[in-house]
């Protein structure tokens, strides 16, 4: 099946297709770092500048090794990594392998594997029929006088969700052991970086580790079909239905009291329903407030979620990140659990004297390219997809 993930169309294709086939490079694995509990794996293919023994690829194992140190989740998780020059705007991009599931298998997997309290709210927030609002009506632009409830089979509506199969491993979906890659993250070499933060991140370079977990936490499921929405009608054509574009995270993706896959608008995670609200997220690129909807709302300093990166700063796991990805199905070690309102690295040395990313003027997008031609890429499969599944 074609990947219809807005994520992996952008990356994968391009890299696949333009630039070269992945997995050319040597394969090695690694261990993470020792830890009490199960955790997951991490298997690093270098698919170019991030071989073994570099420091990009110190940085981003130690990364890994954060991600495994936070969760209990016995899976094996196959990410290709890179290091090479593409166009100035953005430092990284990740792209995720995804597959189809039933949102009815999604439920009862989080049900099933609630360890939490915030997992079971969320869980008890999942109506045994998916519904959600959305502006994204077959044939129209959104506005708010065509958002509406879509839980209606005539319209196409299918009760499926596209889960990255990392997300789906941590579910218990698809085999932990599953051999095909799970995803891929891409630096961009047209930057400086600090590989080792251990004396802080220099002025005029980026934290590479944060910017590693940051990418990581996106292939893991820290991410928006809310995305894919606002592509659809930046290229004239609107109209995603209830296919299988949302995301396991869009299911507490709420405004206003309802679950809520519209481009703009005010969103925010909650796990109970939508009767509190938690961290604000992004709503787009290219239709809502300027950042990709896989990311926490811009300027707001939620987490490594952010959807920018400023020089000089060593950006903190947050509690909201945690949250995020333990209601989807990460469960977290006692480390991170103990950690209420948890940062894995306090942000110091060398911040901006603002303290506040959206300030800093060399601000730059940590992730997803914003080149309009590989939003072209994510379009063409999908449109395939709809015209067979109708025909
Ligand atoms: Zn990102």
């Amino acid at each position: 099946m074609v990947p219809l993930w807005i994520l992996p169309l952008r990356l994968e294709q391009f890299w696949g297709i333009y630039m070269r086939p992945i997995l050319m490079f040597t394969v090695a694995m690694f261990a993470c770092a020792p830890v009490a509990h199960a955790s997951p794996t991490f298997i690093l293919t270098d698919v170019g500048g991030v071989g073994v023994g570099t420091p990009a690829r110190a940085a981003f194992e130690t990364a890994a090794a954060v991600w495994s140190s936070e969760f209990t989740n016995n899976v094996t998780i196959r990410l290709n990594v890179g290091l090479e020059k593409f166009g100035l705007g953005v430092l990284a991009a990740t792209g995720s392998n995804g597959t189809e599931v039933s949102y009815g298998a999604v439920r009862t997997a989080l049900g099933q594997g609630a360890t939490s309290a915030n997992d079971r709210s969320a869980y008890a927030s999942l109506a045994p029929t998916l519904s959600f609002e959305s502006n994204a009506i077959a044939g129209q632009a959104p506005t708010a006088a065509v958002h509406a409830l879509e839980n209606n089979p005539a319209n196409g509506d299918t009760q499926l969700l596209w889960a990255n199969t990392a997300n789906a491993k941590a579910l218990g979906l698809i085999s932990s052991s599953d051999t095909s890659f799970d995803g891929s993250v891409i630096f961009n070499s047209s930057y400086h970086y600090t590989f080792d933060r251990s004396q802080g991140v220099a002025k005029r370079t980026y934290d590479f580790v944060g910017l590693a977990e940051h990418e990581i936490a996106h292939a893991l499921g820290f991410v928006s079909g809310v995305d894919t929405e606002d592509a659809m009608i930046s290229w004239g054509m609107p109209g995603l239905e209830a296919g299988s574009w949302g995301s396991v995270l869009d299911l507490f993706r709420y405004q206003n009291g309802q679950r809520d896959w519209t481009v703009g608008g005010n969103p925010c995670l909650s796990v109970d329903g939508g009767h509190t609200c938690g961290a604000h997220f992004a709503t787009g690129q290219d239709n809502g407030d300027g950042a990709q909807a896989s990311h926490w709302r811009p300027g707001s300093g939620l987490g490594i979620m952010n959807p920018s990166l400023a020089t000089g700063v060593e950006p903190a796991i947050s509690a909201n990140d945690l949250q995020a990805l333990d209601v989807i199905g990460w469960n977290l070690s006692p480390q991170a659990s103990a950690a209420n309102g948890h940062v894995q690295w306090a942000t110091k040395t060398n911040s901006p004297t603002s303290g506040s990313w959206s300030q800093d003027k060399e601000l730059v997008n940590v992730a997803e390219p914003g080149v309009a031609g590989l939003f072209a890429l994510a379009v063409i499969p999908l449109a395939r997809r709809r015209r067979s599944s109708r025909g």
